[in-house]
């Protein structure tokens, strides 16, 4: 069987996750999204039989071939960015967690006309400041609130974060800490958003004391990447 030591590496984690909502004193639920990027479709099947019933993949045309060979009826989740000529692929999708600017909103909108269903998606926001990351900063997401509001084909459910690599503690709950002011200027804006979408493999137990709902899993899951 591939990854032997999911299970057990799951309990661990979810005990790091309890301490860290203990800690946090937010008392939040918090689902793992099992990254399986760059892993075939049977670390998929290994999530599912380990329990997990969400699955992360950043880049939306791996993670559709992969579809193809998956049976576990797990919920896919879009962690990466997305071309606006490929809005189609979230029709597969039960959560797009990279929601970077007001033309793909509105692209994503667009689909939803056409297909009659509403798109769940996060705003992901840029709060470490790195100029490599996307996402809106938070003075761009309180102007850009009034314009999601008005897109009936997305349901806003929150926010998300990427922090630096390797960032010392400061820096990640001021990160963190960002999103969480991010999610509430979409809750002050009128719009349904409860998640928070932060930590990943380094990072997870600082952003589940800062509130994360949703850590985004890979390494510490699967092991290394092979690229
Ligand atoms: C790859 C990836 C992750 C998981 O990273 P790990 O450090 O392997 O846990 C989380 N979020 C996003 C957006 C990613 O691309």
């Amino acid at each position: 069987m591939p990854f032997p030591w999911l299970a057990e590496r799951v309990a661990e984690i979810r005990s790091t996750i309890d301490a860290g909502v203990a800690r946090g004193g937010r008392g939040q639920k918090v689902e793992i999204v099992a990254v399986t990027k760059t892993f075939g479709a049977e670390a998929v099947q290994a999530a599912w039989e380990a329990g997990l019933r969400d699955v992360g993949e950043n880049r939306v045309q791996e993670a559709v071939d992969k579809m193809d060979h998956v049976t576990a009826p797990v919920s896919w989740h879009l962690i990466g960015h997305l071309q606006r000529n490929k809005v189609r692929h979230l029709d597969r999708f039960a959560l797009f967690h990279a929601l970077d600017s007001l033309r793909l909103a509105e692209a994503i909108d667009e689909r939803a006309q056409g297909t009659g269903r509403q798109f769940r998606v996060l705003v992901q926001v840029n709060t470490s400041g790195e100029e490599s990351k996307g996402g809106f900063a938070l003075g761009e997401l309180r102007a850009a609130i009034q314009r999601l509001r008005g897109l009936p084909g997305l349901e806003v459910a929150g926010a998300m974060t990427m922090a630096p690599y390797e960032a010392d503690e400061a820096t990640l709950r001021r990160t963190f800490g960002g999103c969480r002011e991010a999610l509430r200027l979409l809750q002050d804006g009128g719009l349904p958003a409860t998640e928070l979408s932060m930590g990943m493999s380094g990072d997870y137990a600082v952003a589940v004391e800062e509130g994360a709902t949703l850590v985004r899993l890979g390494t510490i899951l699967f092991g290394a990447r092979v690229p």
